[in-house]
């Protein structure tokens, strides 16, 4: 059935089966929620999920939008025909910038990546200019977007970081480049780690073992951070400026797992350690399916991490 993209407007493939929805659209690519839940969207949850879509966009495979019990239902009903992503709203909201500031930042970055050289025109789409509508009506939808896409580019071109070339068109001038250059620089030489997992004396070597591992890295482990506010927006910080994120998961501590749904949701890496009797006693699902770094006994772990960082950390 053709209908429109509920995120984006664009005609699209719609099919609904087993209470699901499944959109196949030009611009946003495949996406699935279960029908409940897409007729609950709110205009900001469509907002949102669209930009991540946009900036984290894959080559192939869809993604399932909603609850872990809802992919579950989804994969025990629906042979997928492709790779399906998990993606929660929960890991789009972590994911959305906070502030004006953050926004022209991540926009900036995107406008880098989208150039095959300095000087490149770049194509720009409201998607990319965060230019989210508050109104469902498609006409003032439409306005509203074009509102809020104008007053980002008028704000990048009076600040001298691009030159607009025609209504599609922008080029990102040479002060872009030397903002751009700072923000891949300060991701560069960052060493911050933080590590996520049970304090407590039983866990003492296992946390002297991950440090081992982490040698020549910054690492961030809470109980040892001092600090003065309270801990939940403390961590929250700190997961932030990490370069990437360990989480220790052989202790059945929910934290960890919340602490590492937040920082996927900001685009860090995160690299899961678990012993191998936990493992077989059965991960949390979502995280059984990521690379999971697996000991039999703790003096395998410094080796390993090692090795796992430089593969997928510092050779990337
Ligand atoms: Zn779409």
């Amino acid at each position: 059935m053709s209908e429109k993209c509920v995120l984006c407007g664009a005609m699209s493939e719609v099919k609904y089966e087993y209470g699901f929805v499944m959109t196949q659209c030009p611009d946003c690519g495949r996406w699935i929620m279960h029908q409940v839940k897409f007729d609950r969207l709110s205009i900001e949850q469509k907002n949102k999920i669209k930009s991540y879509i946009f900036y984290h966009k894959k080559e192939k495979g869809d993604y399932f939008i909603g609850t872990e019990n809802e992919f579950k239902d989804y994969q025990a009903c629906i042979v997928p025909i492709c790779d399906t992503q998990f993606l929660s709203l929960n890991i789009v909201n972590a994911w959305y910038p906070k502030t004006f500031a953050d926004k022209i930042d991540l926009i900036l970055l995107k406008l880098a990546e989208f150039s095959n050289f300095q000087g490149d025109y770049v194509t720009i789409s409201n998607e990319l200019l965060f230019a989210d509508s508050k109104s469902s009506e498609t006409i003032s939808e439409n306005y509203s977007s074009y509102i809020a896409a104008k007053f980002i580019i008028d704000y990048l071109e009076k600040e001298n970081l691009i030159k607009v070339v025609d209504a599609e068109d922008i080029q990102l001038l040479p002060k872009a480049w030397s903002r751009i250059y700072e923000l891949q620089k300060s991701h560069m030489d960052n060493k911050n780690v933080f590590v996520a997992m049970k304090f407590g004396k039983e866990t003492e070597a296992l946390r002297d073992k991950i440090k081992e591992g982490l040698a020549g890295y910054n690492v961030r482990i809470m109980d040892e951070i001092e600090h003065n506010h309270q801990i939940i927006p403390e961590m929250l910080y700190e997961i932030k400026n990490s370069k990437f994120v360990i989480a220790e998961l052989s202790h059945h501590n929910n934290g960890a797992y919340y602490e590492a749904g937040y920082a996927l949701g900001l685009g860090k890496e995160v690299i899961h350690i678990c012993s191998e009797s936990e493992l077989k006693s059965g991960l949390h699902f979502d995280v059984a399916q990521v690379n999971t770094i697996v000991y039999s006994n703790i003096s395998e772990i410094p080796e390993k991490l090692k090795r796992r960082i430089q593969a997928t950390i510092e050779n990337k």
